[in-house]
């Protein structure tokens, strides 16, 4: 015979696997559940035909998560340089490295052969992972932050091929000139931390640590947009700064409150003057760098809130809101 005691323990136990089963399901139905971006593909900003490339003086080529091309013609810079995309099992469960074949093809698909710099936003994986083996096979200069230039270290780039930056500096590279702006991260659970030592992967996903984050004013003749990596911000530190075109990080922006939403907005695009935001961070970046991309899941972020959001805040202050195409030049000034 089974005694109370037993029976009650026994309902608990039965309770609490329904339970665990119920929340596993959701954790994986919400892994898998993605928006649609086919509401927004009217707001894309079209991508150059061949011939028409070499007439605008100032492109980007939209390459996922942050990783952005400029080029003028003379002088090619790419923001972050982050292909190797590693499945969620394994940027969860196991090591991560850089894929140098995967990175060279991907090079190859973008037309990129040599680059002045590299230019990395934070040093999380998903910016800063493949920045050293894209510079070695590139010849590009890696710039960012202590923490990226350990990344580059360990994985055996020469001294002379790092320049580590800090708020305030200004660089060079051909007709860009660069202005490096101490900013923060969005709010997440990752925020914060730096890589003190060289950096030798494999290693697990979070032993790439933030290191501070930098929002690159970028100017080319009467031409200034600004690359913003992370949807953070500290109050009043662009100020007087002046650009026509704001690339904007939404990454976990969705998962912010409105109040927050409204704050990143007035400090990255109505206190820059910025006329266009085109929308980086979005992808669901543990798939591979395919077209079409997919936004990311909805575990991670709401993707769907925060277009809406820019979209509707975009139309009453008159700024114009669009994706970039994945693997096509665009002309980020078109029409403005
Ligand atoms: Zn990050």
């Amino acid at each position: 015979m089974v005694s109370r005691g037993w029976r009650i323990a026994w309902r608990v136990l039965l309770g609490l696997g329904v339970l665990l089963l119920a929340l596993a399901g959701w954790v994986a139905w919400q892994a898998h559940r993605r928006p649609s971006l086919a509401p927004y593909a009217a707001q894309q900003l079209p991508a150059l035909p061949a011939s028409a490339v070499a007439q605008v003086p100032v492109r980007m080529m939209f390459l996922g998560v942050a990783t952005v091309l400029l080029d003028d013609g003379r002088t090619p810079i790419l923001i972050d340089g982050f292909f190797t995309r590693p499945p969620l099992r394994r940027v969860v469960f196991g090591r991560i490295a850089p894929d140098p074949a995967l990175i060279r093809q991907s090079l190859a698909r973008a037309g990129i052969t040599r680059l002045a710099a590299v230019i990395t936003v934070h040093s999380h994986y998903d910016h800063a992972m493949d920045t050293p083996e894209v510079a070695r096979q590139t010849g590009a200069l890696v710039v960012g932050s202590a923490s990226t230039a350990n990344i580059a270290r360990g994985w055996g780039l020469a001294e002379d091929r790092i320049r580590t930056v800090a708020d305030g500096d200004e660089l060079q590279f051909g007709d860009w000139r660069l202005t490096v702006i101490g900013s923060r991260h969005a709010p997440t659970a990752v925020t914060g931390g730096t890589i003190d030592a060289p950096l030798k992967p494999p290693v697990r996903a979070p032993q790439y640590a933030e290191g501070g984050s930098l929002s690159l004013l970028l100017r080319h003749g009467d031409h200034a947009l600004l690359v913003q990596g992370s949807a953070g911000f500290v109050p009043g530190k662009l100020a007087g700064r002046r650009v026509a075109v704001v690339l904007l990080g939404i990454g976990a922006l969705g998962q912010q409150s409105d109040a927050y939403l409204a704050d990143y907005w007035r400090e990255l695009v109505s206190g820059t003057g910025a006329r266009r935001v085109v929308p980086i961070h979005w992808d669901d970046f543990t798939l591979p760098l395919a077209e079409p991309l997919q936004a990311a899941p909805a575990l991670i972020d709401d993707v769907d809130h925060s277009m809406r959001w820019l979209l509707a805040r975009g139309q009453a202050d008159r700024v114009d809101v669009r994706l970039a195409p994945a693997w096509g030049w665009v002309d980020p000034f078109a029409g403005l």
